[in-house]
C-alpha cells in the first residue's frame, strides 16, 4: 500500500486573474487552487473534507488526471477531445479543398 499523505494545494491566491484558464459550460474552475477540469465528477475528486467544514484541494495528479492547455481531464478525455479537434480540422481542410477545385473549374 501506498503509505504517502494526501498531497494537499496551498492556495496562493483568492481571486482568479490572467493565468486562470476561463472554463466552459461543461468545465469546472476550482476558486482555491484556480485549476481548471473537464468535467464536474474530476473536480469533485480533487476536493477532499480538509475539516472544519472546509474543503482542501488535492493534487489532480494523484487522481490520475493530466494538464494539457491548462484543462485537467483523465488520458482518455484528452485523447478524445484530441481527436474530436483533429475531425474538425479534417473537416476544414475538406472544406478549403472543395474550394479550391470549384475556383479551378473551366481551365482551357
Ligand atoms: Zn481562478
Ligand atoms: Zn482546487
Amino acid at each position: 500500500m501506498n503509505a504517502q499523505p494526501t498531497l494537499l494545494d496551498v492556495p496562493t491566491r483568492r481571486r482568479c486573474d490572467h493565468t486562470c484558464r476561463p472554463p466552459s459550460a461543461s468545465h469546472a474552475h476550482c476558486g482555491a487552487c484556480h485549476r481548471t477540469f473537464a468535467s464536474v465528477s474530476d473536480f469533485d475528486r480533487h476536493r477532499v473534507d480538509g475539516g472544519h467544514g472546509e474543503g482542501r484541494c488535492t493534487h489532480p495528479g494523484g487522481l490520475g488526471l493530466t494538464e494539457h492547455n491548462g484543462l485537467w481531464a483523465s488520458p482518455e478525455r484528452h485523447a478524445n477531445d484530441a481527436r474530436l479537434a483533429e475531425q474538425l480540422a479534417a473537416a476544414r481542410s475538406m472544406h478549403t479543398a472543395t474550394v479550391a477545385s470549384v475556383g479551378e473549374g473551366g481551365r482551357g
